[in-house]
């Protein structure tokens, strides 16, 4: 199965086999979350009547199920300690802006490096452009000068 890159992070995986061509993220359960955000919102885009309306059935609901908003908060409480580990890339973010355990950098380095590295690449690419446009201008800047004062053979463009 040939590799390929993560939508989310950008690292480098290899498919599961029995998901094969249709695998999108690396596998890491951030990156599934994010994934499934995504298209959740796209979802939601394009469905954008879907859940209008709705409120006053959600409110009949609620009325006969007293319990269930203050059941389901303490749930939340409970798995809190869970929650942790969806979100380690945010984390690591965290660990970046505001200092904090190490070992949460290190689960995230190699994909933040990974993002580096492209953003150098992008970097070397433009210099490389930036410099060729900036000679093409000087020859067009000599031509010009050149056209302008053809019979002065001493005079010359300096850029
Ligand atoms: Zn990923």
């Amino acid at each position: 199965m040939q590799n390929k890159i993560c939508e989310v992070c950008g690292d480098v995986f290899t498919p599961k086999p029995q998901v094969g061509k249709r695998q999108r993220t690396c596998g890491k359960t951030e990156c599934k979350r994010e994934l499934h955000n995504r298209s959740q919102r796209k979802w939601m885009e394009r469905n954008p009547d879907y859940y209008k309306g709705r409120y006053p059935y959600v409110k009949e609901w609620l009325k006969a199920h007293p319990d269930y908003q203050r059941n389901y908060r303490a749930r939340i409480k409970e798995n809190s300690h869970k929650n942790g580990e969806f979100d380690i890339c945010r984390k690591a973010w965290l660990t970046c802006a505001y200092g904090t355990p190490q070992d949460e950098l290190t689960i995230c380095e190699d994909s933040v490096l990974n993002k580096l590295k492209q953003v150098i690449d992008i970097q070397d690419k433009l210099i490389s452009r930036i410099s060729t446009n900036k000679r093409n201008l000087d020859q067009l800047t000599a031509l010009i000068y050149k056209t302008s004062y053809p019979i002065d053979n001493t005079a010359s463009y300096v850029p």
